[in-house]
């Protein structure tokens, strides 16, 4: 079977090889298995449940949640000659009953189908009249609550699937999930030993960098005028930010557009557009922008803040160098900059529950800002992939600056952290530290401690982000919730018994791209 498989990647589109994990998902399905593929976005996931599709008897279903994704989809696979129709909002409504009609033919070999339309008449309709071997998911993390991107229309589906009378495999994909939401993505999904799959997260080609302490319009300007002939995106974290950012570039004379929620539908596919084709050599853009683009020779996405969880600036972040050309990835690290983040996870709908999963995703994000790790190495951890060595080219590999042995500091710092009995934040730990008269730390006795003051030559917010750093590197960490505590981990033990020693950076406040002079 999988001679025929490598058959259809020849004659349908053209490839000679499959890309890491594409064969053995591939085999898999064919197997007769229900699937789990975690696969980097541009990891060639389509070709995993299209070319199932080609040799299964019937029509596969693909669960989309983008609309724009899907044209394109369905475009290519027509080109391909493959038939393929999709039914989402965007149809008239005489276009709907004509795929639909065609559907019930069995005319198409993939249809593409959005969940918000997938009710339960007409689900039950489809299930009925069609002969479907394989329901592909896409975007399976959006059926996950501790995914951050949860859509309630996903969890309908499983109940359905389940209901089905002869019931087709299922195949789902997501390009972001972390162990956790992998383990609820198959519970949810009610998957039959489901195979797992978790390939290829590290971007080679991708050079990460996380920039820190600089002026953030001299930095871009600069970085600029050094990519003069080069496409980029740039996100920033408001609509605000976007229009500030886009109005920046214009007054620079930068041909560059904007993307935003705030603008209407034509605006935007004209920006989409005029990227798309290089009439735009940069795009300013919140987040809004993305889904579904494919433009290959993006050579660089800035991130102008820090985005609320590590799946969204992989995912931003990924949308460079698709054509496997070096690209770079900036992110533009403010630690204020994370109260945005905050506050719009405190302004959002979730109930408490879902605010606290994001408040820890936050927390990851900004450990990646903070650590001192292989970013690529940090990333792809972050996803379950293990034993990935670090990459070499990113800002922490070639951070050659001095280290410092910290390890006094630390001890001091741990050993606070481990008599205040993780009951307390990193603000109160660092007024203790600092041998503040804060009310809170009269209140609590926390002036009685043996390490009250053991750090009162530093500013408190350097006691702090010192706290921070030791987060990100592992030595302690937060609870979930609105109000996190820190607490040691493992780590910290070997470092408290005067085993292992810590060191730190010598400058960390500034630290420069990888290709940027400062
Ligand atoms: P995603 O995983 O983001 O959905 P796609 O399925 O759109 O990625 O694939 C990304 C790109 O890689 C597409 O241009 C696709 O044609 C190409 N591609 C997929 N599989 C292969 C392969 N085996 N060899 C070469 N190119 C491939
Ligand atoms: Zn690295």
């Amino acid at each position: 079977m999988l001679e025929k498989a490598r058959e259809l990647l020849k004659r349908v589109y053209g490839y000679d090889t499959f890309r890491p994990g594409q064969e053995d998902i591939i085999g898999g399905i064919l197997d007769g298995s229900d699937t789990l593929a975690i696969l980097p976005t541009g990891g060639g996931k389509s070709v995993c449940y299209q070319i199932p599709a080609l040799t299964l008897t019937g029509t596969t279903l693909v669960i989309s949640p983008l609309i724009s994704l899907m044209k394109d989809q369905v475009d290519s696979l027509l080109r391909l000659g493959v038939p393929a129709a999709y039914l989402n909002s965007s149809l008239g409504a005489a276009e709907y009953r004509e795929v639909l009609r065609g559907a019930m033919d069995g005319e198409y070999k993939l249809l593409y189908v959005a969940p918000e339309r997938l009710d339960a008449p007409m689900f039950g309709t489809l299930s009925e009249r069609m002969r479907i071997p394989l329901i592909a998911i896409d975007e399976a993390h959006c059926v996950s609550q501790w995914g951050h991107d949860f859509r309630p229309s996903y969890r309908q589906l499983a109940g359905w699937i389940g209901r089905m009378e002869d019931r087709p495999l299922v195949a789902a994909f997501t390009a972001t999930a972390t162990p956790e939401v992998s383990r609820d993505i198959a519970d949810m999904l009610a998957l039959r030993r489901p195979r797992i799959y978790v390939t290829g997260f590290a971007r080679p080609n991708l050079s990460l960098s996380v920039v820190s302490g600089t002026d953030k319009k001299a930095f871009l300007s600069r970085f600029l005028t050094e990519r003069a002939d080069q496409s980029g995106i740039i996100y920033a974290a408001t609509r605000k930010e976007t229009e500030a950012v886009h109005a920046e570039l214009l007054r620079r004379g930068i041909p560059a557009g904007k993307y935003h929620g705030g603008l209407g539908d034509a605006e935007r596919a004209e920006a989409q557009e005029k990227f798309r084709f290089d009439d735009y050599r940069v795009m300013v853009a919140t987040n809004a922008f993305g889904m579904g683009i494919d433009k290959p020779n993006v050579r660089f996405v800035l991130h102008w803040q820090v985005p609320g969880d590590l799946e969204s600036y992989y995912q931003e972040a990924g949308r460079a160098g698709r054509d496997g050309e070096e690209s770079e990835c900036i992110l533009l690290f403010e630690p204020q900059d994370l109260q945005v983040q905050r506050y719009l996870i405190e302004q959002g709908t979730g109930d408490d529950d879902r605010k606290a999963v994001q408040l820890s995703k936050l927390y990851a994000m900004m450990n990646f800002g903070r650590t001192e790790r292989c970013l690529q190495q940090f990333i792809v951890d972050y996803f379950g992939e293990k034993g990935v060595e670090p990459c070499g080219k990113c800002s922490n590999c070639l951070d050659k600056s001095e280290r410092v042995d910290r390890t006094a500091e630390a001890q001091k710092a741990l050993s606070c952290v481990g008599r205040m009995k993780g009951k307390f934040g990193v603000t109160t730990v660092a007024k203790v530290l600092k041998g503040s008269r804060d009310k809170r730390v009269i209140q609590f006795g926390l002036d009685r401690l043996s390490t009250y003051g053991l750090l009162r030559n530093w500013p408190e917010k350097e006691i702090a982000d010192w706290l921070y750093w030791l987060v990100a590197e592992g030595y302690l960490k937060m609870s979930e919730g609105a109000y996190p505590t820190v607490s040691l981990t493992a780590a910290a033990l070997p470092v408290l018994e005067g085993k292992t020693s810590v060191v730190r950076r010598q400058r960390t406040s500034v630290r420069r791209s990888a290709g940027a002079a400062a």
